[in-house]
């Protein structure tokens, strides 16, 4: 908290009776809180509909279900790229296929450790008003950050890496999560993963346990080993860029992301460093 109070962000502790005086669906056993008047929810989907709209208003052209399956290069130049079989030609081009960037990326002899780390989540049926904060628990922080501590966990919900992300959506309804697993590319709902989201959660919040869930999903989120992002050129190819490997902030991070990646390959410098996030830094486990 001190490290983000030291960046400007507006964050304090709460006492456990004062956070339910805000919170009053928490549990009586929770002995405090921190709380940040700056956070804020988005919907994901309305916000790519609404980048890729105002995109094209500036001409931009979308191709959906192309997937690029190769880089083409001249004289160590990006040239385009091939998708579905077909050339599209740009000088500039930039790699940023979530999970499957490191694919891609290896046709070219690059290799990036992004690898896939599975969420579940659970979505609730409508109801009235119960939480007005998004809610993290700090075994979310503690699962995002030091995997480590999760494996070989007897507990089923810490091998799961699950900690508690609660939000409500303007309609009502509940978006619990979620795991955070590696287990490849599989993007399937376990029965123990859903088990374990909802016991948790029920846990913090008991009101969820006479709310019925109506919906399950998971998706993967791109993870690196020092849990920073790739963003930046990538030396030897001329013209090509990387901006993947967010892990489970990348909606948080879009705007600043295509910001500073704007900047650098229009101005050839970003107004932000960079060079924390090179795509040849040396990678250590943070
Ligand atoms: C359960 C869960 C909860 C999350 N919660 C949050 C949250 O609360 N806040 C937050 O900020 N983030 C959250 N995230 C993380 C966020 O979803 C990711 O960080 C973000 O989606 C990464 O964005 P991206 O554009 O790099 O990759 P993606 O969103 O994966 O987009 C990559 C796109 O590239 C496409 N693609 C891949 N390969 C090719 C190819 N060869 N050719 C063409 N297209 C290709 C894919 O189809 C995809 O559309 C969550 C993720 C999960 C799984």
């Amino acid at each position: 908290m001190s490290k983000q109070q030291s960046l400007g962000l507006d964050v304090h502790l709460l006492t456990g009776s004062e956070a339910r005086k805000i919170e009053p669906a928490l549990a009586s056993h929770i002995v405090g809180a921190t709380i940040s008047s700056r956070d804020a929810q988005v919907n994901p989907m309305y916000l790519v509909n609404g980048y890729i709209n105002a995109a094209k208003r500036k001409n931009l052209i979308v191709h959906k279900g192309k997937p690029v399956t190769d880089i083409m290069f001249e004289s160590g130049k990006v040239t385009g790229v091939i998708a579905d079989g077909e050339k599209y030609y740009s000088e500039k081009v930039i790699c940023c296929g979530g999970v499957k960037t490191p694919e891609l990326m290896s046709k070219i002899g690059i290799s990036l450790p992004i690898k896939p780390r599975r969420g579940q989540l659970v979505i609730t049926e409508p109801v009235e008003p119960l939480i007005s904060h998004v809610m993290l628990c700090s075994r979310y922080i503690a699962a995002k950050y030091h995997p480590e501590l999760l494996e070989n966990a007897h507990d089923d919900a810490i091998r799961l890496g699950v900690g508690m992300a609660l939000e409500q959506t303007s309609e009502g309804g509940l978006l619990i999560g979620s795991t955070r697993e590696f287990s490849g590319f599989d993007k399937n709902v376990t029965e123990i993963g859903v088990r374990t989201v909802c016991a948790h959660a029920a846990h913090i919040v008991p009101a969820l346990k006479k709310i019925r869930a109506v919906r399950t999903f998971a998706g993967l989120r791109p993870y690196t080993p020092d849990g920073k992002a790739f963003m930046g050129a990538v030396p030897g190819f001329s013209g090509l860029y990387v901006a993947a490997g967010h892990e489970g902030d990348g909606i948080a991070y879009a705007p600043i992301t295509g910001k500073s990646m704007a900047e650098l390959i229009i101005d050839g410098k970003s107004e932000s460093d960079l060079t924390p996030f090179a795509v040849d830094r040396k990678i250590e486990q943070h």
